[in-house]
């Protein structure tokens, strides 16, 4: 865990996941990034929009045995809809996602990334010239079909993250699956390639506590 002082507006904070290098501050909204020995305000992030999600930053629960707390979000919004993906802090200091998407929940951690001729491919799927959708893959040694490749942007972020989160930063998406539940997002960012792999998970087996409360329910 590492304290600092917000550039803006000297709010005490701090980074709870050594993967963090990315804040948005609580009270004025700054952008902020780490550096080796000093923190930088970047700009302002808008207010997130609105939405149902019963998991708020500081949310903890349990995946595998392990526990989590959610320490940070990023809103991911396309033509059709939107999802978030909270990032976690674990016990066991794996960088981890939990992605929500219409009560739909995924568990995933950072893995190799695929060579990237995947990304390649992904990006002409936009296009509608190639036929990706249903190709096989290994990814951390499980065997995964891809079934959505999709352009993404973020609509905003909070808490910490470990990578820089602006709102508009263009993505194109894939989900991957496997034949007994698990999961795998490859995230293509101008030529970067990111990988996710994990399973998707019930509510119940999560325990969440700290969840969101709204009014009048
Ligand atoms: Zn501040």
């Amino acid at each position: 865990m590492k304290k600092f002082n917000c550039p803006s507006c000297g709010a005490e904070a701090e980074f709870s996941s050594n993967f963090s290098v990315y804040a948005v501050c609580k009270y004025c909204s700054s952008m902020i990034v780490r550096h080796d020995l000093d923190v930088e305000s970047i700009g302002t992030m808008a207010a997130l929009p609105e939405d149902m999600s019963p998991l708020q930053i500081g949310t903890e629960g349990y995946y595998q045995g392990q526990h989590f707390s959610l320490v940070g979000r990023m809103k991911m919004g396309w033509e059709d809809g939107s999802w978030n993906e909270w990032f976690m802090a674990t016990d066991d200091g794996r960088k981890g996602w939990l992605a929500e998407a219409q009560g739909f929940y995924a568990i995933c951690f950072e893995t190799e990334a695929p060579p990237l001729d995947f990304a390649v491919k992904a990006i002409k799927q936009q296009k509608q010239d190639v036929s990706f959708i249903g190709s096989a893959h290994r990814l951390n040694n499980q065997k995964l079909n891809v079934v959505d490749s999709k352009k993404a942007s973020c609509l905003g972020s909070e808490g910490e993250l470990p990578l820089l989160a602006r709102q508009g930063r263009l993505v194109v998406s894939v989900d991957l699956l496997g034949a007994y539940g698990e999961f795998a997002s490859v995230e293509i960012e101008t030529g970067k390639l990111r990988a996710y792999v994990g399973r998707y998970v019930d509510w119940k087996e999560m325990r969440c506590s700290n969840i969101r409360t709204f009014d009048g329910w």
